[in-house]
Order: structure tokens, then C-alpha cells, then sequence
């Protein structure tokens, strides 16, 4: 069988440089003219479905291929190294590229059941074999087959920073007192949470709020709660949150949990009867509300309101934003599955990395907001975990902006917030999302 496909491949070389320089003259040619001049090899099955033929490794990328089948000698072959190169260093993480040598390893011509050299073969992701072209072929016809096939290479980056909103489309003039230093919400006078600091009172719109900035204050936390009053439900006084009963409840519809804080415990007691939940001391309310954190910052999260993230091993964490989500593969540095909700929508996101890459993305037109505000000093900086987002498509994410007079920043690929993350060093990766590294206050 070697020594044959030896003698197959010589003649193959010799006619396809010809064929190509031929249709390159003619400006005409036919594929069948290529064909004529070149000895029939065995076509395999693997040829029509690669699925089998390719490693554990490559199947687990998921990603569609091109397969390139020439040899470093034919001219037309060494055309096509520029264009391999390009589309290697341009679809990084969302395209495999492929070479191999036909005349060093005439297996691989077998395999592929090709007739000329060079030969490209076109595959989706699951391994499925799209098209295959004889010759040289240029890297924006390459792009543009794929996209004929189904495979859009270009989607997620195609849409890159071609739309973002630095300005507020209106100043937020809401009364300092009113906004939550956390999530920027309007702060409930029956639930505002306050702690002491050398700048001044810090104002929380819910004890849920206080422990998100709990967990992610770097500072000793010991006697921190000294700092801190809540206020009481029933009356709207302030009462130290040490001393204070907590009602904990769970929204029956989403399961999001809710807490109000009681001065007396007795009026905890007689609120639950209305309402439901357990009334709980500060120590076990801690616990529940420690109990989730974020894979990637470490910030208090609860389920309903975050991403989900099960990292390669079945290991499931939460991202406390979108952002934060795909960071968990750079504070990992494993494979992971994000499952985000549009922002408007609530429509599913499923994102996949592998390498630090994403190699799926359903739907594939999904987008991220990349939330970012101006400091005092003119540099822009992230907005915060609660001013990020990912949308199923530009169009949804532009809504969410025209409804969100407020906010600023810039629309970016998911491919662009996964490498914005994997660039991380692991001391910034320790700083992320941390009170005064991150939200410009
Ligand atoms: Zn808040
Ligand atoms: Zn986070």
C-alpha cells in the first residue's frame, strides 16, 4: 500500500501544480480536469465524516476545521502557507487549522481519499465534512465557504467594538444618600444597611448588598460588625446589625432568598407568620449568605442572580457576573461551561472554553457589555460586577443600553471578555472585583 501511494503521490504533485497553473492561465478550469490528471485513490469512509479519524483531543475542541493536504515542495502548496498562518492567528479559539504532508506521511492522503494536492477540507465542528476545494484558495474565500456552509467564524468578533456609549445618555442625578454603594440600586429606607468608615457612612441597600461588600473587603474584618447598622422592618430605625433578627424568606416564584432585620425578635416572629421564612440570628444568616461565591472574585452571590459555571471535572461554581464567569477559567485555569441569561431576555448563553478559548458559543451570535466608567483621574475602568452583561445578540444588548440611560461602556465579542480574563496575572486575578480595585469610588 506505501510503496503505491509513494508513486501516487509523485504524480499527483506533478499534476496539480500543472492543473492549477493551468486554471490560473485559463481563468476556466474545471475540477474535473484536475481530477483527470491525477490517479484515483481509495476514498474512505473517514473522508466523508471525520468524527472517528480525529484525536480525543480535537474532538474535545469542538471546533470546526480546515485541513490543508499538500506537501513543502508544490508551489501552489506554498501559497497556501501565508493563508494558513492568517487564518490560525484570526480565528484563534473558534477555527482548527490544519497541514499536513502527503508526501512525508502518505497515510494522511489516504485518509482524506484526496486526488491533487493542494487539497482543503472543510469541516463543522461535530467533525462533519462541509466541502472540499483542489488548489490554492484565498483566505477570505475560505471564510466565505464556511459561512455558505452554516459556520460563521467570524461570529461574536465580527461584531467588535462597533458600538459602545461613553456619555450617559442621562447624568444620574439620583440623591447620593438614595444610591446603594454595591449594585447602585435605589436604596429601601426599610432595609438600608450602614457602615462607619473613615470616608464616611457607607450606604447598603440590603443586608444582602452588606455581605457582598463583606466578602469582598481585603481588609481585617475582625469587630467589623461594630461598624454596621441595619434597620429595623417595622419601624425604619436603625438597630446594630449584632443585635438585630433577621427574617429570611425565599421568593416562591425564582427562590431568590429576601431578609428583613427586626430590632425585636418578637416582631420577626410575628412577621413570619404573614410572610414565611425562618428568623435567624446575624452568625447563621452569615452562612447562608457566604455560602455561594463567586469562582472567579470570590464576592457573595446568590444562584438566581448569577451564572452558572461547572468547571472540567463537574465541579459547579458561580460567576457573580458574566464577566466573572469566564473568569473562572483563568483563576482555574481549567475548561469550563458557562450558562448565563440574557440581560434583557433571560434567553439562554452557553459558552465553552477549552485552552482558554471558546470553542462554542450558543447562540452564536451572543455578545458581551463590557460595563465600564471613567475615574476622577480620565482612565477608563470596569463599572462593576452589577453593570456587566451578556446578550444573544447585539441587537438585545443595544435595547438594554437605550434602557439603561445611565450606564456606560462598550460592547465587545465573549471571545474578547474570555482573553481580557486569561490575561490576568494571578495577583490581579487575587485584586478582581476587591472594594476600592475595581468600581471607580
Ligand atoms: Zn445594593
Ligand atoms: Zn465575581
Amino acid at each position: 500500500m506505501n510503496a503505491i501511494w509513494k508513486v501516487v503521490v509523485v504524480v499527483v504533485l506533478t499534476g496539480s501544480v500543472v492543473a492549477v497553473m493551468a486554471l490560473k492561465q485559463s481563468g476556466k478550469g474545471k475540477k474535473g480536469q484536475v481530477a483527470a490528471e491525477a490517479p484515483t485513490v481509495p476514498v474512505t469512509a473517514v473522508a466523508q465524516d471525520d468524527a472517528q479519524g480525529s484525536s480525543a483531543t480535537e474532538r474535545k475542541q469542538a471546533l470546526p476545521r480546515l485541513v490543508d493536504l499538500g506537501s513543502n515542495t508544490c508551489i501552489p502548496c506554498k501559497m497556501m502557507v501565508p493563508v494558513l498562518d492568517e487564518l490560525k492567528k484570526e480565528y484563534a479559539g473558534r477555527l482548527s487549522v490544519e497541514f499536513y504532508d502527503v508526501r512525508e506521511d502518505p497515510s494522511v492522503g489516504a485518509k482524506y481519499g484526496i486526488r491533487v494536492i493542494p487539497t482543503q477540507i472543510f469541516f463543522d465542528a461535530s467533525g462533519k465534512e462541509l466541502f472540499r476545494h483542489e488548489g490554492f484558495i484565498a483566505k477570505e474565500d475560505i471564510v466565505a465557504k464556511f459561512k455558505e456552509c452554516g459556520v460563521d467564524l467570524a461570529a461574536g468578533a465580527s461584531l467588535a467594538p462597533t458600538f459602545k456609549r461613553l456619555v450617559p445618555a442621562r447624568v444620574d442625578d439620583r440623591p447620593k444618600d438614595s444610591i446603594c454603594y454595591m449594585c447602585d440600586g435605589n436604596i429601601d429606607p426599610k432595609t438600608l444597611v450602614t457602615v462607619a468608615t473613615d470616608k464616611g457612612p457607607v450606604r447598603l441597600c440590603s443586608p444582602h448588598c452588606y455581605f457582598i461588600m463583606y466578602s469582598c473587603l481585603t481588609e481585617d474584618k475582625t469587630g467589623f460588625e461594630k461598624k454596621v447598622t441595619t434597620t429595623d422592618w417595622t419601624a425604619g430605625t436603625a438597630v446594630a446589625i449584632s443585635e438585630a433578627a433577621f427574617l429570611y424568606g425565599q421568593d416562591e416564584t425564582t427562590g431568590r432568598p429576601w431578609v428583613r432585620a427586626f430590632a425585636d425578635r418578637d416582631d420577626a416572629v410575628a412577621d413570619r407568620a404573614a410572610s414565611g421564612g425562618n428568623v435567624l440570628a446575624l452568625e447563621p444568616l452569615r452562612q447562608k449568605e457566604m455560602s455561594h461565591r463567586c469562582g472567579f472574585c470570590d464576592r457573595a452571590c446568590y444562584p438566581q442572580d448569577a451564572a452558572e459555571v461547572i468547571v472540567e471535572g463537574g465541579v459547579r461554581t458561580w460567576g457573580c457576573c458574566s464577566h466573572c464567569a469566564l473568569g473562572v477559567a483563568a483563576r482555574t485555569g481549567k475548561d469550563i461551561e458557562v450558562h448565563e441569561k440574557d440581560r434583557l431576555t433571560k434567553q439562554a448563553i452557553v459558552v465553552k472554553t477549552f485552552g482558554g478559548k471558546i470553542t462554542s458559543l450558543e447562540p452564536s451570535t451572543a455578545v458581551a457589555w463590557f460595563g465600564q466608567r471613567q475615574k476622577p483621574d480620565g482612565a477608563w475602568g470596569s463599572a462593576g460586577c452589577f453593570h456587566q452583561g451578556f446578550f444573544t445578540n447585539a441587537e438585545n444588548l443595544k435595547k438594554w443600553v437605550q434602557q439603561s440611560p445611565c450606564e456606560t461602556g462598550r460592547l465587545i465579542s465573549i471571545n474578547q471578555a474570555l482573553a481580557d480574563k486569561m490575561k490576568l496575572s494571578p495577583e490581579q486575578i487575587q485584586k478582581a472585583c476587591k472594594i476600592g480595585e475595581c468600581a471607580p469610588k
